[in-house]
């Protein structure tokens, strides 16, 4: 089919993105963007060219919570943000508003790779921060809880549930940690790919380009009593809880495009079946290039502890006698690029060829990769 400006848009000319975000969508989800893009419901525009404070948006927002709520269970006593920064913001946020929640002052960080290393080092901007496990040169799982060293009674617990750069996924909540310590946690990589209990922790917040949509919004679910509890008055306007609670995320003009391609993501997720199905699928996709990686006879390495695997960022290197071989990695993305598939380059951190399977790839996509990843092994071992 062929656009009134001239363009393809049929499925043909979409290359298959593995990327780590901004990622893509699913397909079905565009389609529906594309037929709306002109004359949102009749309104004569774009979402995006309408005020926030228009009752076209005021829905689109109000149907985002209510979707999430319903997704995740979240009760009343959590409030539902979307906001801007992105988890970034997030990172100095949390310590912003309660990092001196208890006497101790000390929040503890289990770091397990870049992104909540990066977490821990913004905290210690503000204040006092436990690392509760040492540094690692290179990571490649999680130390066990034994060895983990917790603060007396720290302001809070915080931890990133799967480490987009390093491919590291911590499915449980950690057990160890006193049912009275607030968990906070950055679920950006592994948001909306299973289901979890909301009410275990006390922050939640996740970017959207990776599993719900476009970059520029950021979620963030929190327990309002936490929020009422906190005592910096220095906390900038656009980082400050309270303030978005009570502006229903609009204190300032909100990412309205965001958010609604986010609200779309929302109600496909209920489509498919809603977490149980999603994660069954996330299960699927990621067994079948674990597996393909297994049974290469250790020409495609994945070093992560088995345990801590993720199912949506998986990196791995292509190993010919018993070290890395970068040319033969840039052979993979280039043949993969001819192949239609695209952003499978690791990041510089980690080298290699990194995979991720965010909601927006399907088990058929998923399939075609690992169909590629054993021709080329047939063809260059
Ligand atoms: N946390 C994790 C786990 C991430 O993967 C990312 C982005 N890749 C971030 C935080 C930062 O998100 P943003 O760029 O939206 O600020």
């Amino acid at each position: 089919m062929t656009t009134t400006n001239g363009h393809t848009n049929g499925h043909s000319v979409r290359k298959l993105n593995f990327g780590a975000g901004p990622a893509q969508l699913p397909y079905e989800l565009l389609e529906n963007v594309n037929d709306e893009f002109l004359n949102y419901h009749g309104a004569g525009a774009n979402i995006m060219e309408l005020s926030h404070r228009s009752s076209t948006f005021a829905k689109v927002i109000q149907d985002a919570e209510q979707d999430i709520r319903e997704i995740l269970s979240i009760p009343e006593s959590y409030a539902v943000l979307f906001l801007q920064g992105g988890a970034t913001a997030q990172f100095s946020a949390i310590p912003l508003h309660f990092l001196n929640l208890k006497p101790s002052q000390t929040a503890d960080y289990l770091v397990t790779g870049y992104w909540s290393e990066k977490a821990a080092k913004e905290a210690e901007k503000f204040g006092k921060v436990n690392w509760v496990v040492p540094k690692e040169s290179k990571y490649q799982g999680v130390p066990t809880e034994a060895s983990w060293k917790l603060s007396a009674d720290p302001s809070y617990f915080y931890y990133c549930a799967n480490e987009t750069i390093h491919g590291i996924e911590v499915d449980d909540i950690p057990a160890v940690v006193p049912k009275d310590v607030p968990i906070v946690c950055d679920m950006s990589s592994n948001f909306l790919t299973r289901p979890f209990d909301i009410t275990k922790f006390s922050v939640v917040f996740a970017s959207a380009q990776k599993n719900f949509g476009i970059s520029g919004v950021v979620l963030v679910i929190i327990r309002k009593d936490l929020v009422g509890k906190n005592t910096n008055k220095s906390i900038p306007l656009i980082l400050d809880y309270k303030i978005q609670i009570d502006n229903g995320s609009m204190y300032n003009t909100p990412p309205t495009f965001a958010i609604y391609i986010a609200s779309k993501m929302f109600a496909w997720i209920k489509q498919q079946g809603g977490l149980k199905a999603i994660n069954e699928r996330s299960d699927e996709k990621s067994s079948l290039v674990y597996q393909t990686i297994e049974q290469s006879n250790g020409f495609y390495v994945n070093f992560v502890e088995k345990k801590y695997r993720s199912r949506t960022n998986i990196p791995f290197r292509i190993v010919t006698s018993g070290v890395p071989d970068e040319k033969l990695e840039t052979l993979f993305i280039k043949e993969a690029i001819q192949s239609n598939m695209i952003e499978l380059k690791g990041h510089r951190a980690v080298g290699g060829i990194r995979v991720s399977l965010y909601n927006g790839i399907s088990v058929e996509e998923a399939k075609k990769l690992v169909n590629f990843m054993s021709t080329f092994q047939t063809n260059n071992s």
